[in-house]
């Protein structure tokens, strides 16, 4: 129980890698704000929590929202009276296409989620952390926000992971002085429900030297990662067993991305 007193804040907590965080940090002690779009997953997950006796708090809101996610974040402080640990996970996958097949709106939407949507859910959290006197922040990105081996039209999804990537760099200097530890997890192929966030169009016309979409993984004989194993880093992550790290990509990809070096 090593977060015992401690309240979390996890975004895309309905499903997937958000899902099995909230389910873990609870199982520590933590008391855990599960903020997703859709009111019947997140409620299904704040249930499951509560079921295994911890303290849970289902909050309806979409990142990308100011109000939304101003609102959701003042619910959790007037509902919970602390915030310690972020979890900014949501994110899509979005439209992946050939640069001149991708749409205007297409590039907009996967912006909104995933980087728009990081920004805001730290720019709202970030004075509780500093109010609580310190804390930590685990961002959600992706390898394909360095190691640009999916080759897949997936330039959107690419850019708002690298994007989250200089995010997480800037912020861990500017919060060090306030005991603000911030890093991010880079997944590779990992067995959730992005699959349904995604749209896919005119990729014939790419010749991928590594196909992300076949699953090569070479630890695991092409066998995608788990939810829980996610989980399992945001833990550490966000525990003080982490206490001297920050600033730091860490990657979960079975060696995947080392397959384009
Ligand atoms: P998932 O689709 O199972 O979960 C994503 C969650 O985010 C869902 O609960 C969804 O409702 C929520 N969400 C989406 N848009 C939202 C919005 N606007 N506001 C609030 N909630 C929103 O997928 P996942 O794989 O668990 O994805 C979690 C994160 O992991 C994402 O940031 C994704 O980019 C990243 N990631 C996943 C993989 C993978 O292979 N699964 C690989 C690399 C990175």
């Amino acid at each position: 129980m090593e977060l015992q007193g401690k309240v979390a804040l996890v975004t895309g907590a309905g499903s997937g890698i958000g899902r099995a965080t909230a389910l873990r940090l609870a199982a520590e002690g933590a008391a855990v704000g599960v903020l997703a779009r859709t009111a019947d997953k997140i409620n299904a997950v704040a249930a499951q929590i509560v079921a295994a006796g911890g303290h849970a708090l289902p909050l309806m809101a979409d990142v990308s929202d100011d109000a939304q996610m101003a609102a959701a974040v003042e619910r959790l402080l007037g509902e919970l009276g602390r915030l310690d640990i972020v979890c900014a996970n949501a994110g899509i996958n979005g439209t992946w296409a050939p640069i001149d097949q991708l749409r205007p709106d297409e590039w907009d939407r996967t912006l909104a989620i995933n980087l728009r949507g990081t920004y805001l859910t730290l720019h709202h959290a970030v004075p509780h952390l500093k109010r609580a006197g310190g804390g930590a922040i685990v961002v959600t990105a992706s390898v394909n926000g360095t190691r640009m081996f999916s080759n897949s039209g997936a330039t959107a999804y690419a850019c708002s992971k690298a994007a989250q990537l200089a995010m997480v760099q800037m912020l861990a200097l500017e919060l060090a002085p306030s005991h603000i530890r911030i890093n991010a997890i880079c997944p590779g192929s990992i067995d959730t429900e992005i699959d349904a966030s995604s749209e896919q169009r005119g990729l014939g016309a790419i010749k991928a030297p590594v196909d992300y979409r076949a699953g090569q993984v070479p630890l695991t004989a092409g066998k995608p990662g788990s939810a829980d194993q996610v989980a399992e880093l945001a833990l550490f992550l966000a525990s003080p067993r982490a206490a001297h790290i920050t600033g730091t990509p860490v990657w979960i990809d079975g060696a995947q991305s080392l397959l384009v070096g």
